[in-house]
């Protein structure tokens, strides 16, 4: 049995060659069971794109039907397990941000050469 360094983000989980060698400066997160795998977006085939397209759409929806929530139904439990969830303030300001709208972008101008 092969036991992969699969938390090593800088280099792509599928051809095992250097993050840096991808257009997009920003890796595609491809998550299997309960790891998350970074990989080239040159890597994924057109249905792995799709696929994490639509999980990251579904889990924006999530979260902003959990925000609608938690203003319907505003109290301290409520506001403890948001944050438990999200990230509290530190923890979500301290982390590292993907821009949203650049993930969609290289994601789709990859799909558009599939
Ligand atoms: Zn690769």
């Amino acid at each position: 049995m092969i036991v992969r360094m699969t938390q090593n983000m800088f280099v792509c989980d599928i051809c095992e060659s250097d993050m840096s060698s991808s257009h997009y400066h920003i890796p595609a997160e491809m998550k299997e069971a309960s790891e998350i795998k970074f990989v080239h977006m040159e890597c994924c085939s057109a249905e792995e794109i799709k696929k994490n397209l639509l999980s990251y759409a579904q889990n924006q929806i999530r979260f902003y039907s959990d925000i609608i929530d938690l203003v319907n139904d505003t109290n301290m439990k409520n506001i403890k397990d948001f944050e438990m969830k999200y990230g509290n303030y530190e923890e979500v300001s301290q982390g590292i941000r993907i821009d949203r709208d650049t993930y969609i972008a290289s994601l789709i101008s990859e799909l558009k050469k599939r």
